[in-house]
């Protein structure tokens, strides 16, 4: 196994290059194969708070909302052989998810 060690160049984290494709960390890869869906969880999240507070019906969004972490969970397991890692990745992007509505910052 190679010990070469690169620079990733999205986060600028130290990595070695048998982890990094196209030069990017697995943590960047996974967030980036997930970017779109995460935004998506995040508006289905928003949409429940505020059908939540007009006491409306939210099953249907909840049910929504798992296909989403569903969704993402399958790509992060096509990135992620390690479960149990792939677990702690999902976890990190789902609160990412739903931090989205507190700050605003660039994927
Ligand atoms: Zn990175």
């Amino acid at each position: 196994m190679s010990t070469l060690l690169l620079f990733c160049r999205d986060c600028g984290k130290q990595v070695a290059s048998s982890q990094t494709k196209n030069g990017l960390c697995l943590d960047c890869q996974v967030r980036r194969s997930v970017a779109d869906l995460r935004d998506e969880h995040a508006r289905l999240w928003r949409k429940r708070e505020r059908y939540r507070t007009q006491n409306a019906n939210v099953e249907q969004i909840g049910r929504q909302i798992s296909r989403v972490e569903d969704r993402m969970a399958m790509r992060i397991r096509e990135l992620v052989p390690n479960e149990r890692e792939a677990i702690e990745k999902l976890r990190r992007e789902l609160e990412a998810a739903r931090g989205q509505r507190y700050t605003i910052k660039g994927v």
